[in-house]
């Protein structure tokens, strides 16, 4: 459905919405594309993007 990868901060009083600026870290694993971002509440949320 998405076509941009977006990610929200798993802080929940923050729950700012993460940028491509905030990307600290990605890396691949065999389950798919890791995406490390760090808020600027200093919370670090890591996404997983599958891959087909
Ligand atoms: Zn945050």
């Amino acid at each position: 459905m998405l076509n941009q990868l977006s990610a929200t901060c798993e802080n929940k009083n923050c729950n700012r919405d993460l940028c491509e600026q905030d990307c600290m870290l990605v890396y691949q694993t065999e389950a798919g594309e890791r995406r490390a971002y760090e808020c600027r509440c200093g919370t670090v949320t890591v996404t997983v993007h599958r891959q087909k």
